[in-house]
């Protein structure tokens, strides 16, 4: 944890600390008299102190599992009252256990039910100082008529009992979370005003019935709790997908909020919860190929068994095919034991229209607060660490900071070469560099591809990798595929005029390729330039190929229309069918370095590169081996008529004036051992 993390835990230890031992000193002032008083207590009080344990208990909640969104503390209305006509002490005891009673009946978590029932008990206190401190008496005569003077001295103390309990609310509450003081006073508002009204409402009423009618008093109080918790139950309804019943992301961010309610506070902080987000990727199959309907059937029995499960308040779906729950009480222990439980209950095979399909769910979990205290940063993360599920094959992971890092340092990425782009001055930044590919039958350069580096002034050079993955969803890939075009066409040119026919390869992300005007717009650069077109070659990775292979066979014909060449870029990672092959026109197909690069020591990898030569041939394309670096390796593949070979060993991607240099001496060498 962060020093501002410690130093939050230690505050929010210290406030609640502070607050539990304050009002257990006060109850324990009180005993005595409340004991005293009670033993020969009037019928009267025992009718109020029931009506208070009564009042907050859910009616229709108390058989089933109620919503722990909903609290009430309309017991103040009572032991106000009892305040008013025998005194704090008495009030203070009675208020500390219909307290208890609230919260157990609502679920609370034991040190947050502790900490909510301390500050009604310290609002009571500090009402009995102001009365010793002011002499401010509330009238104690029973049934002898309420006076304006009574009424308002009635209010004042009314006031400070509630402006006490929540002003230790609303520190306690900006102590421990980053939120301000204002937005702990906003954020318990509703509670705040329906507390007030009812108490200014109901309790000077109470003073002046007295006896066992006040029980019926508490008929309409009851009744006015439950409409409000009617009211919340049908704004859930609304929250909610009316075929699965799972909530929707308004709903999901009311739950959440119900979870770290303003008063929940405990010594950690707000209640500690978790986000785990189930994904059933494969159901997209069935929306493609089966239809809508059939994916929402699959996708309902999901839902159900993790609503069976969690109860419907705590699970949501908020796009396409991801589930979410929200679990209370998750921490760095369980999460992933309860998320690998989520999981089992997608195991079994689903059944929609009496056809059984496998889901293949893969889960991530992300904690509130260590991951987060909003619910887009959550998700977010959840979404990150279901992804890393997936991708590993552990089918559950919790979290891992690492990877939001990642994606906020991809963002920075990406906003700084955003501003690059803005601003002319700093173009010089994205440089290319060209890396020699070489004829290994005669030992003559037979092409460049080029290389795009990205030096920035405080960071220094970017890694390129990097650099494309981050940029790749965005329009600025774009950007960066012009640049290097451009620069590209003017540098051909210029061989061009020396006299120079190597051909020069240039990689695309197919987000490039996604742009309508994408080959018109090669034209014309081309046209500008005065070059031929078959001097430029279009690089595509066999990755970018088997995600879209419609859109990239179409755009290769007309790659293929203007005489420009398109080469299949690290051929051997993406699991092209030989099928897709055939029907792509293709100038050329780069092996892979990871086989390249291990040929001479596995005869597997050998293996592979000799059966993509022979494949090459068949379809007469022509073949280069990436990331030959040393001398057995390039003899290797000398013994493979045809190869063009690209690497270290003969050449590091260089400028321009530096591949000048390589020209003249560095190729000669090299070559002179190939052969
Ligand atoms: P790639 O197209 O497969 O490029 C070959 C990569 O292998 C280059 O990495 C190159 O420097 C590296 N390499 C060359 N010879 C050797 C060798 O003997 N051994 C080893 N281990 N590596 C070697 P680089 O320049 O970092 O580029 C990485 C990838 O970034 C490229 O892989 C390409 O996919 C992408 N990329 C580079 N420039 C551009 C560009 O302008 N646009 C797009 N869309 N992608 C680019
Ligand atoms: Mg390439
Ligand atoms: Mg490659």
């Amino acid at each position: 944890m962060s020093q501002g993390g410690w130093d939050r835990l230690r505050r929010t230890r210290l406030a609640f600390s502070a607050v539990v031992a304050a009002a257990a000193g006060v109850f324990v002032w009180a005993m005595p008299g409340a004991v005293r008083f009670m033993a020969h207590a009037p019928g009267g009080f025992w009718a109020m102190a029931l009506a208070a344990l009564v009042v907050d208990i859910p009616l229709f909640g108390v058989a089933g599992r109620e919503d722990f969104r909903i609290r009430s503390t309309l017991s103040v209305c009572f032991t106000f009252a009892i305040f008013v006509l025998w005194g704090a002490a008495t009030a203070i005891v009675v208020q500390a256990v219909a307290g208890a009673v609230s919260v157990a009946g609502q679920r609370y978590q034991p040190s947050a039910g502790l900490f909510f029932v301390s500050r009604l008990v310290l609002g009571a206190a500090a009402a009995e100082v102001v009365v010793n401190a002011s002499g401010l008496r509330p009238m104690t005569a029973q049934g002898a008529g309420l006076t304006g003077a009574d009424l308002l001295s009635f209010t004042l103390l009314a006031l400070v009992w509630l402006a006490v309990s929540y002003a230790i609310l609303a520190v306690a509450r900006s102590t421990v979370t980053p939120r301000g003081l204002w937005q702990a006073v906003t954020d318990m508002r509703f509670d705040l005003i329906s507390t007030t009204s009812s108490i200014l409402v109901v309790a000077p009423f109470l003073t002046t019935i007295g006896g066992w009618w006040s029980l019926l008093v508490a008929v309409p109080l009851i009744l006015w709790n439950q409409l409000t918790r009617e009211q919340l139950r049908h704004e859930q309804q609304l929250s909610r997908e009316p075929v699965s019943g799972l909530l929707n992301r308004q709903g999901l961010a009311a739950g959440m909020r119900s979870i770290t309610a303003t008063d929940l506070i405990t010594p950690q902080g707000p209640r500690p919860f978790g986000i785990i987000l189930v994904d059933v990727e494969s159901v997209l199959d069935i929306n493609r190929t089966l239809g809508r309907d059939l994916y929402e059937k699959v996708i309902g029995v999901a839902a159900r068994r993790l609503i069976d499960a969690y109860g419907d308040d705590l699970a949501a779906r908020l796009s396409g095919e991801g589930i979410v729950m929200l679990v209370p009480d998750l921490t760095e222990e369980n999460a992933l034991a309860e998320t690998q439980t989520a999981l089992s209950l997608l195991e079994p095979l689903v059944e929609a229209d009496n056809i059984p399909f496998a889901l293949d769910p893969a889960a991530g979990v992300a904690l509130s607060p260590q991951h987060g205290r909003d619910l887009g940063t959550l998700l977010m993360r959840a979404e990150l660490a279901a992804g890393d599920a997936r991708r590993t094959g552990r089918r559950a992971a919790l979290y891992l900071p690492r990877a939001a890092e990642l994606a906020e340092r991809r963002i920075t990425l990406l906003r700084e070469l955003h501003s690059v782009f803005q601003d002319p001055a700093r173009h010089r930044e994205i440089t290319v560099l060209y890396q020699p590919q070489v004829d290994l039958d005669t030992g003559r350069l037979a092409a460049v591809e080029a290389l795009v580096r990205w030096t920035h002034p405080q960071w220094g050079p970017i890694p390129t990798d990097e650099l494309i993955e981050a940029i790749e969803p965005s329009e600025i890939m774009h950007m960066l595929t012009w640049h290097v075009l451009e620069t590209v066409a003017a540098q051909v040119r210029r061989w061009h005029d020396q006299g120079d026919q190597f051909r020069v390869s240039v990689n695309v992300s197919v987000q490039d390729l996604h742009k309508p005007d994408f080959i018109d717009q090669l034209g014309e650069l081309v046209r500008r330039h005065g070059i031929a077109p078959r001097r430029f070659i279009i690089e595509i990775t066999e990755r970018m190929f088997i995600s879209d292979p419609e859109r990239v066979r179409e755009v290769a014909g007309r790659l293929a229309g203007q005489g420009v060449g398109l080469s299949l870029d690290d051929f051997g990672t993406g699991h092209a069918s030989l099928q897709q092959l055939r029907e792509l026109p293709l100038t050329e197909v780069k092996v892979d370095k990871a086989y390249v690069g291990n040929m001479v020591d596995n005869p597997a990898d050998e293996a592979i590169v000799t059966s993509v030569h022979l494949l090459t041939r068949a379809l007469g394309v022509d073949v280069v081996a990436e990331g030959v670096e040393d001398q057995r390796t390039a003899d290797a593949l000398a013994k493979l008529p045809g190869v063009i070979g690209q690497g270290w060993h003969f050449g590091r991607p260089m400028t321009v004036d530096d591949f000048q240099g390589w020209r003249q001496h560095g190729q000669r060498r090299r070559v002179s051992r190939v052969r």
